[in-house]
């Protein structure tokens, strides 16, 4: 369950937002001054902050924050409503930003919608293969592994069905599209699967990503 830091030095809003946040199966980690925000910062998913904090304002976590390269999310409750305080909030690295009073049941939302928005993108993991879909980047071993736009499609084709076998038709269809698909030799896919296979490592004797299906076409192995 992700861990939310709740920074605030007033202990009766203290009980009242880490009830709410309890109830909703958050893990809580308290903090009720800056310094020792900043330096419980970097256990948490997210952090809860308030603005007028003894010893460190509430401005300066933030900004310290953010020059630590930390990147989780930061949701700013303040009884200082002025637009000048929350557009510095703003500018500084905050996320997103409550006055007080607020509604328990909006601060709870907006921990979600934060919590959302700052999930990891899918990857697909098989093996020592790793594939980041949003940046379409491939690593083995955490090495980046160079491919051409249609290696990385052929790719993506297979592995994003592990386990289903695509004949050489359908490979076309997908990955060179449908009208190109129809001009193009079915030899082709056997070229830029070979390719692909020198790239990634693997021998087509001894596959551990991509088998060759006899007859049939290609499959990407299932994930152990
Ligand atoms: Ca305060």
């Amino acid at each position: 369950m992700e861990k939310l830091l709740v920074v605030e030095d007033d202990p009766q809003l203290t009980l009242l937002l880490t009830s709410a946040l309890d109830r909703e199966g958050y893990q809580l980690l308290l903090s009720s001054n800056g310094f020792d925000a900043v330096e419980q910062a970097p256990q948490a998913d997210l952090m809860l902050l308030d603005l007028g904090l003894p010893g460190q304002s509430g401005l300066e976590v933030i900004r310290e924050v953010r020059e630590a390269q930390w990147g989780l999310p930061i949701l700013v409750i303040s009884a200082q409503g002025s637009e000048d305080v929350r557009v510095r909030a703003l500018e500084l690295g905050a996320d997103d930003y409550l006055t007080k009073p607020m509604s328990l049941r909006e601060l709870v939302a907006r921990v979600k919608a934060l919590l959302r928005r700052s999930r990891p993108e899918p990857e697909i993991h098989i093996g020592d293969l790793r594939i980041v879909l949003k940046w379409r980047q491939v690593f083995r071993q955490s090495q980046p592994i160079e491919l051409s736009r249609t290696e990385l499609d052929l790719l993506l084709a297979l592995a994003q069905s592990p386990g289903e076998v695509w004949s050489r038709e359908r490979l076309l269809q997908r990955v060179w599209g449908s009208e190109r698909g129809a001009g193009v030799d079915e030899r082709v896919v056997d070229s830029y699967v070979a390719l692909l296979r020198r790239k990634l490592g693997d021998d087509p004797k001894a596959p551990r990503y991509l088998e060759t299906v006899f007859g049939s076409g290609y499959r990407f192995l299932k994930p152990d």
